[in-house]
């Protein structure tokens, strides 16, 4: 049995991978460039699926915090296209196929809700409107929808992975271990956030239970504010955390369309993932980051 995994290279994709072949699943990446184990998306569009695939999942997707691309209009362009056209070519493979697959499953973002201090966000909570992040995962989510009666489908709308390798974390620790660490502007926006193996673990849930269908939040289910997130992170790493990111810093280094993802936030329960039994390994912050950061 295959598993085909659009952005298979990158951070999560490749967690997911081991994850599957540890189970039993043949992985294949589709990918930009060819390689191991690896196809393009051109030959996806080409050949269709490979034989035997039973599992059709997308996580690929233009990196948005990169702090060395400038927030441009080309640039916001290929963060758009990257996720809207991979998740059409592999939705088109997936309907496409002889033999369809029995799970397609691709990610989002918890930007699909529009960013609160107050409102309690679940799996059946509407997106915002006339706002990018919130349009941005909409458009992504609805060009994976199909409907077909043999095939599931299934949207992990992700918080921040934690990760001791790959992810937001890695970069996070260094002023943190430097003691130069501290909230991103005032700390009181929400943070959501997520273990790696929890994400990876919701795939998997996804995948080895029939009755997963539809949205699932990818967040665990310990709400914390980016106040809250940078004092848990220096107490566990035993250092201060009391020197802010100012928000004008933020808007500098990402321009302020993009700073919004760091400045606001949104407090989003895993309602759906819980009560299709999915149990999470770190449900809590401080378990999670002792494990991410050690
Ligand atoms: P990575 O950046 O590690 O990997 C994504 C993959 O997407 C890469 O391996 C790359 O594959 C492919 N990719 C990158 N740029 C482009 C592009 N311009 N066109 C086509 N493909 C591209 O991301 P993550 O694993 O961290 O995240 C996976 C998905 O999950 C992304 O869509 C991300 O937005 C989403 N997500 C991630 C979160 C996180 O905290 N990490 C949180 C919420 C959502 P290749 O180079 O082989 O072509």
């Amino acid at each position: 049995k295959v598993a085909v995994i659009g952005g298979g290279t990158g951070f999560i994709g490749q967690a997911l991978c081991k994850s599957l072949e540890r189970n039993g699943y043949k992985t294949v990446a589709v990918s930009r460039n060819p390689g191991k184990s690896t196809i393009t998306w051109k030959y996806i569009e080409q050949e269709g699926l490979p034989k035997n695939t039973e599992i059709v999942i997308n996580l690929a997707g233009e990196p948005v915090l990169n702090v060395f691309k400038r927030w441009s209009a080309s640039f916001k362009k290929e963060v758009w296209e990257s996720r809207i056209s991979t998740t059409n070519t592999l939705k088109n493979a997936v309907l496409c196929s002889e033999s369809p697959p029995k799970l397609w499953g691709s990610i989002s973002g918890v930007g699909f809700y529009p960013p609160s201090s107050t409102l309690v966000y679940n799996e059946d909570s509407k997106p915002g409107s006339n706002d990018l992040w919130s349009d941005l995962t909409h458009a992504w989510e609805n060009a994976g929808k199909i409907e077909h009666k043999n095939i599931r489908h299934v949207v992990v709308r992700s918080g921040v992975v934690l990760a001791k390798s790959g992810g937001a974390l890695p970069q996070m620790l260094i002023p943190f271990k430097l003691g130069l660490g501290g909230p991103i502007g005032d700390g009181s926006q929400w943070f959501p956030w997520i273990h790696i193996d929890d994400i990876v673990g919701i795939f998997m849930h996804a995948i080895q239970n029939n009755s997963v269908n539809g949205v699932l939040n990818g967040v665990a289910p310990d709400a914390k504010t980016n106040q809250e997130f940078s004092k848990y992170l220096g107490s566990v790493l035993r250092r201060p955390a009391i020197l802010p990111m100012p928000s004008f810093a933020v808007n500098m280094l990402y321009g302020p369309e993009r700073g919004i993802m760091l400045l606001q936030g949104q407090n989003v329960y895993p309602k759906l993932t819980q009560a299709s039994g999915y149990k999470f390994v770190y449900p809590t912050l401080e378990n999670a980051l002792r494990e991410a950061s050690s």
